[in-house]
């Protein structure tokens, strides 16, 4: 086994047993934030001899960029602690699966949602349901196959509502912040060139801050230095037929095509969701 599982084995092991409580392991968080870090690909590469499949370049700085199928191992293995989670008592038991995240492990566009509804609960994939469609259309407007960019959500689990009643509810803020560190790590490896957050939650979840959306899309933000486009999130628009608000949304993927250099043809320009 390789430095980086055998660090996410053991990683895996020790959230799980202080998980479950019984027999807590003798190791602080900030024991478990330090191995965190060290098991960050730039970490490793600086352990000169421990990591081979990550060679330093010839002026002994960082190595290039992880390739994709390092990232995608990366992501696996933040994918493999994520599907035992039981931080959320309440969410680990009424969850069908968790839905980590789905896409290209080096994409330039990040999509973060909110959590998972029923749909993607059941197929264990975000954004599936009537909203995902939605959201799926815009990327394919944007002039990208759904495989090309990465789609998560802040939560993993689905947020549990009442037996028999129909629905969804918002992940409270103690959720979000039990889970924003995989959020984190998802970010961190694929190192998105823009991170798009759809509705008020994501970017509570992202950044912390609530605030009307009218006030806040529309504008670049940041993300720990990557830039952040705030945008509605689909379901609002199927709430919402207005075409109005549907150009909105528009208009902020094309700042998003803008800021990657994508030319924007003429079609696309005039283009209503
Ligand atoms: N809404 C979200 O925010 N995320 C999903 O995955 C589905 C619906």
């Amino acid at each position: 086994m390789q430095f980086p599982q055998a660090l996410e084995t053991v990683l895996q092991t020790l959230e799980r047993m202080r998980a479950e409580s019984q027999h807590r392991p003798c190791a602080s968080r900030s024991s478990l934030d330090a191995l965190k870090q060290i098991s960050s690909l730039r970490k490793i590469d600086s352990l000169e001899g421990h990591a081979p499949s990550y060679p330093k370049n010839n002026l002994g700085a960082d190595s290039a960029a992880p390739s994709k199928t390092e990232k995608a191992d990366r992501l696996a293995a933040v994918q493999t602690r994520v599907s035992v989670c039981v931080k959320c008592p309440n969410l680990a038991s009424s969850r069908t699966q968790t839905v980590f995240g789905v896409g290209n492990p080096d994409a330039d566009i990040m999509f973060v949602g909110e959590a998972p509804g029923a749909d993607e609960d059941a197929q264990g994939e975000p954004f599936v349901g009537r909203a995902g469609q939605l959201l799926t259309k815009i990327i394919k407007a944007m002039g990208f196959p759904r495989e090309e960019v990465y789609i998560a959500n802040v939560l993993k689990c689905r947020p549990d509502v009442p037996a028999g009643s129909f629905g969804n509810r918002p992940p409270t803020p103690r959720e979000m912040q039990t889970c924003r560190p995989y959020l984190m790590e998802q970010i961190d490896i694929i190192k998105p060139k823009v991170i798009v957050a759809l509705g008020a939650v994501a970017v509570e979840g992202l950044l912390g801050t609530r605030a009307p959306m009218r006030e806040l899309r529309g504008r670049w933000d940041s993300f720990n230095g990557t830039p952040l486009m705030i945008t509605y999130h689909p379901a609002y628009l199927l709430r919402n037929q207005s075409p109005s608000e549907k150009r909105k949304v528009w208009e902020d993927m094309m700042l998003v095509l803008e800021r990657l250099e994508k030319p924007i043809s003429e079609k696309q320009r005039n283009y209503f969701l």
